[in-house]
């Protein structure tokens, strides 16, 4: 070999042991790379508070998981929890998962689904038997891992344990029931007081004509005068009653969802509390009424509307003034029933709308009225898609208002 083809060939051998070189130093720069990845990633494991379980292959033969699902799942770190897995000794197939109510196979697991289904799967509620007998409920969303080809080669699962929060929704759920219940029986109660009065009235006047000479028809009727009243009192009182204890449903289904002319609406409503304003010298203004139909039970909303204005007489001041507000907002009609009377406490002001509650006893409207007519309003605003509410200062006046959707019913 000549000298300068050996000449070449060193040079070669040169320039290529110092690509070895690059690329060695590359590899190192990558391994080190990769080891900090998996260390972060294994800190983050070790620290999270929700299980993670993942499988090393794509068919779930074996899965291991975080600190946490080990403590959670009674484990040693390195059992396989596959419900998949062949191998019969492991302790995946000692576990068993139901989901409403239903054993899971595991092909139903959220790691299993994800990689036969090619997606996030979840978040599923499972519950959990251990060896022990220990049962626990968690939220599992599993979702599959690819490699930079986009192949499915594992997958992984996120398992929080739900448990508690399950209970505290039980325990929330069962206070409600409780606090429904307790509120009807107080309803009852308060009904039943409600009609002793002109029940003991009747009874204290058929007495006295009882007592009155048989000849004389005067007393007689008189008393029967005040019975009548009386009866007419007992059957508005019941009248509401069934209204407001009635089963929701019961009356949706009562209630006629027609197109209304909103102005002649409420021009037939005003009209109706005229002859209760002018007791009262209480003039009644209503600003401009949008020219629109909307969707409702004519004589429900007349109600609800009469309710409101009828508190505002009741309860504004003497010479005083009512004034209706009527505004579209949003696809809804808002309607506002402003007074100046005696106005609200702000501890009562969150109870107006319950059955039977009456703010100020001396000041409320006694005769006819039961403390309903709110809970009225709420009940025909609530079944027409719409809600309540009401703004007070104490002596110097309330707006109340209803809001309700023009066109759709909830
Ligand atoms: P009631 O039949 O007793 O008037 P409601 O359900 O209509 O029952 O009202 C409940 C209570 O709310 C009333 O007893 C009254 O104390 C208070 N209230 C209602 N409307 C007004 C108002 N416009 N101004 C002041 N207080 C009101």
């Amino acid at each position: 070999m000549k000298k300068q083809q050996l000449s070449i060939i060193s040079k070669a051998l040169h320039l290529k042991a110092k690509e070895l070189a690059i690329i060695a130093k590359e590899k190192g720069k990558i391994q080190q790379e990769l080891f900090v990845s998996n260390q972060r990633l294994e800190a983050l494991m070790n620290a999270l508070p929700v299980g993670v379980t993942f499988s090393t292959d794509a068919t779930c033969e074996h899965i291991t998981g975080n600190p946490a699902i080990i403590r959670q799942m009674e484990l040693k770190p390195g059992d396989n929890i596959s419900a998949s897995t062949h191998n019969k000794t492991a302790v995946g197939t000692k576990l068993r998962h139901y989901m409403n109510g239903r054993l899971m196979t595991a092909k139903d697991m959220p790691m299993q689904r994800a990689i036969a289904e090619n997606r996030e799967i979840g978040p599923m509620e499972i519950e959990v038997v251990l060896p022990s007998g220990k049962r626990w409920l968690m939220e599992a969303v599993g979702a599959p891992i690819r490699d930079s080809y986009g192949n499915i080669v594992a997958s992984v699962a996120v398992n929080i344990d739900i448990t508690e929060r399950k209970r505290l929704d039980l325990v929330k759920e069962t206070k409600r029931l409780l606090d429904e219940e307790r509120s009807k029986v107080e309803s009852i109660a308060d009904a039943t007081h409600e009609l002793r009065t002109p029940i003991a009235i009747i009874k204290g006047n058929v007495d006295l004509a009882l007592l009155s000479p048989g000849k004389n028809p005067k007393p007689a009727r008189s008393a029967l005068r005040a019975i009548n009243y009386e009866i007419k009192h007992i059957s508005s009182i019941l009248s509401e009653l069934s209204l407001i204890t009635s089963k929701a449903w019961e009356l949706k289904n009562r209630i006629l969802f027609e197109e209304l002319h909103l102005k002649s609406l409420i021009r037939v409503v005003v009209e109706r509390c005229k002859a209760l304003a002018y007791k009262k010298n209480i003039s009644i203004q209503t600003g401009k009424i949008p020219d629109t139909t909307v969707l409702g039970d004519k004589m429900y909303l007349e109600k609800m509307l009469i309710n409101l204005i009828k508190n505002s007489i009741i309860y504004g001041a003497t010479d005083g003034h009512t004034k209706i507000d009527i505004r579209k907002n949003n696809g809804y009609i808002v309607i506002r029933v402003i007074d100046d009377g005696i106005g609200i406490s702000a501890e009562d002001l969150p109870h107006v709308f319950e059955r039977f509650y009456r703010a100020d006893k001396f000041h409320s409207s006694g005769g006819n009225s039961i403390g309903l007519g709110l809970a009225i309003v709420k009940w025909i605003a609530e079944v027409h898609g719409g809600t309540v509410s009401a703004e007070s200062v104490k002596n110097k006046g309330s707006v109340f208002s209803v809001s309700f959707p023009i066109k759709t019913v909830a």
